[in-house]
């Protein structure tokens, strides 16, 4: 039986190399967290490869503001304030037009977010494919392993609106209100990185949605040895994700990738305290489920408690056996 993507990474990389006291957080999260300087470092990378993460016609400046968005979102869902980025770029060939384009999506992305690029690597491949490492400095960082039975389950803007755009976009459709709207929110995803700085101390766990809303619950879940349940009729809706239809939007929400959205629990106690977070932030939150006793997992139910049966799904670029 092949590996999946989290046994090939648990069996092969974790725990290698030294044993190092400033480490607060290895393997396991969204960034690691390291001590340097007197205070805590929040480290990711991510890399974007073409036609995997990105369709080869997408707008250039776009995959900029993605490449950089992606890990800036791993940052966001630890709480930390971005600061320093390293760009490895693999490229067929050089196109001005395409690079100057790319620059100015990264460019505009990193001065949103004060963060400087210090540094990359630059090789020719078959491929293209861009890595972005990123730094932050972060206190009292929020982690995937503080979900308490008890505690709410909460969302920031509209999962499943990426997914919906991904799919109109491979079959062609780029115009109409709707259409743009929702692969808008493919081409150029928002990092919370405002709602994460302001959901700490608030928020009790958090993970960021990229591999699907079940599928980083589930991290969660896992994480913090409890039981999720999301309340299906809870998941915000857009105009524009209704305009899928059916229940093409509930399946887009629940399993769809590319969300960059925060994933978090808090106390139900401390519910005026998110909503003045995400004030705060200007971002839009909604409660979607919550944290109860049992197993690790994550169930789908409705609002007369009734469990939907929805096929355990999320992105794995190695699916091996499921993990
Ligand atoms: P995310 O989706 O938040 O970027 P991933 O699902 O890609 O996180 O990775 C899960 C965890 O495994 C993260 O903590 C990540 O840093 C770690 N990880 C992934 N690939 C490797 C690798 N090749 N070596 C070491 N750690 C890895
Ligand atoms: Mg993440």
């Amino acid at each position: 039986m092949p590996l999946s993507e989290f046994g090939l990474i648990e069996r092969y990389f974790s725990g290698l190399g030294a044993i190092r006291e400033d480490v607060s957080l290895g393997i396991g999260d969204d960034a690691a967290l390291v001590q340097a300087g007197g205070g805590t470092l929040a480290l990711a990378v991510d890399t974007l490869i073409e036609d995997v993460h990105f369709p080869a016609d997408a707008p250039p400046r776009s995959i900029g503001h993605k490449l950089l968005a992606v890990n800036l979102s791993d940052l966001a869902a630890m709480g930390a304030a971005p600061a320093w980025a390293l760009l490895a770029l693999t490229l067929r060939n050089v196109d001005e037009s395409w690079l100057a384009d790319l620059r100015d999506g990264l460019d505009g992305l990193a001065r949103a977010h004060g963060v400087a690029l210090v540094g990359g690597d630059t090789t020719r491949g078959g491929r293209i494919t861009a890595s972005v490492f990123v730094a932050g400095q972060v206190e009292r960082p929020m982690r995937r392993d503080g979900a308490r039975v008890g505690d709410d389950l909460w969302v920031s803007g509209i999962p499943g609106e990426a997914a919906a755009g991904l799919t109109l976009w491979q079959n062609g459709q780029r115009s109409g209100e709707a259409v743009e709207a929702l692969v808008a929110r493919l081409h150029w995803p928002e990092p919370r990185v405002a709602l994460g700085r302001s959901l700490r101390g608030v928020a009790s766990a958090a993970v960021d949605i990229s591999d699907g809303l079940l599928a980083d619950a589930g991290h969660l879940s896992a994480r913090s040895a409890v039981a999720i349940r999301v309340c299906v009729e809870c998941l915000p809706v857009s105009p524009a994700l209704a305009s899928v239809g059916g229940t093409a939007a509930r399946d887009y929400a629940l399993s769809g990738g590319d969300d960059y959205e925060l994933l978090f629990t808090a106390p139900a106690s401390a519910a005026d305290q998110v909503r003045a977070a995400a004030d705060a932030a200007a971002t839009p939150v909604t409660r979607i489920g919550e944290v109860v006793e049992g197993p690790a997992g994550v169930a789908v139910h409705d609002t007369h408690g009734r469990r939907l049966a929805i096929p355990r799904t999320g992105y794995q670029h190695f699916s091996g056996d499921g993990e």
